[in-house]
């Protein structure tokens, strides 16, 4: 019986399994398929706090994994199908674990345009983060995909560093809201392209460009995807209670079933960003100590 079981291995994850284990709690973190989350699919990290020259994101994954580890977290993989809704709680995957607490700590995804030339470019000239990513484009030519607030948002944020940002948006409707959509038109490095449908990004080592179904194309230093995220929630659709989007509700970080918490970018879909899910993850694994105290 573990006294918390964290599930997922992002920066919220393993910084709640460092505060548990610390506090002497048995702690199990049960990283699923995307082991390391998010950050392990980007390059340099440049905005967590303490490394002044920048880290891997990879490498600060394997980093906090090893902490989480010295202070005596089990860190096993494994794909969680469900969890029983009273403590102390059956998490079932491959195995069944038991636990008094539990943290949901499953991260959310980029949505991604699907097509193969998009992978071979992400890290080298393709991001989904505007504030992860934008700083390594300065004087560059870049293109945001989508027709959200996001994308809205994003161009207009990357115009900080980008020379000339085009918004390309599959249809001639925003989802965006007039104010964003207005904003973005206002700043002379935005323009727009719209009604166009990615066929396939090309390049050599990095990103040179993108060319679309109508046979028509744009070279480009970068493009960021901002076509919305999916949080990895779907397995806990009967057990808590989510928002029409899928991201996870709290109160603090409890859920809506005592015991369980929840932390990082399942239950952020606005600032999405490892540092506050790190922040999150310490702040579920306190609320979990509390709770387990409270039950004595
Ligand atoms: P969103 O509102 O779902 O918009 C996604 C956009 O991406 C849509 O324009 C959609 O096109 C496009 N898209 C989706 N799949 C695509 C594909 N396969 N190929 C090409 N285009 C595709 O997502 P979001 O912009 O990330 O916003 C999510 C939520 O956060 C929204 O509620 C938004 O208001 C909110 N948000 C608010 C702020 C703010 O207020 N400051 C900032 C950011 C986000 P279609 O329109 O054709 O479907």
């Amino acid at each position: 019986m573990y006294d918390v079981i964290i599930i997922g291995s992002g920066p919220a994850g393993y910084t709640a399994a460092i505060y548990a284990s610390r506090a002497f709690l048995k702690t199990l973190l049960i990283a699923g398929p995307e082991f390391g989350g998010q950050l392990t699919t980007t390059t340099a990290v440049d905005n967590f706090p303490g490394f002044s020259k920048g880290i891997m994101g990879p490498t600060l994954m394997e980093e906090m994994k090893q902490q989480a580890i010295r202070f005596g977290t089990e860190v096993v993989m494994d794909e969680v199908k469900t969890i029983t809704k009273t403590s102390p709680f059956t998490v079932i995957g491959s195995k069944t674990y038991e636990g008094k607490t539990i943290i949901i700590a499953t991260g959310a995804q980029a949505k991604t345009l699907g097509i193969p030339t998009e992978e071979e470019f992400r890290g080298k000239g393709i991001s989904y983060c505007a504030t992860c990513d934008g700083f390594f484009f300065k004087g560059k030519t870049i293109a945001v995909f989508g027709g959200g607030d996001t994308a809205m948002e994003e161009a207009t944020f990357l115009t900080k560093f980008a020379d000339k940002v085009t918004i390309i948006h599959r249809r001639e409707e925003f989802r965006a809201s007039k104010i964003m959509i207005e904003k973005a038109k206002s700043n002379p490095k935005i323009s727009f392209l719209l009604n166009k449908t990615v066929k396939e990004f090309y390049g050599d080592t990095v990103l040179r460009g993108v060319k679309f179904e109508d046979g028509t194309d744009l070279p480009l230093d970068g493009a960021f995807i901002a076509i919305g995220h999916t949080p990895a929630t779907g397995f806990l659709k009967d057990v808590i209670a989510l928002d029409e989007e899928g991201y996870v509700k709290i109160t603090n970080t409890m859920t809506s079933v005592d015991g369980i918490f929840a932390a990082g970018d399942c239950v952020d879909s606005r600032y999405r960003q490892a540092v506050v899910a790190a922040g999150m993850g310490s702040m579920a694994a306190i609320d979990a100590e509390k709770w387990l105290e409270e039950q004595k």
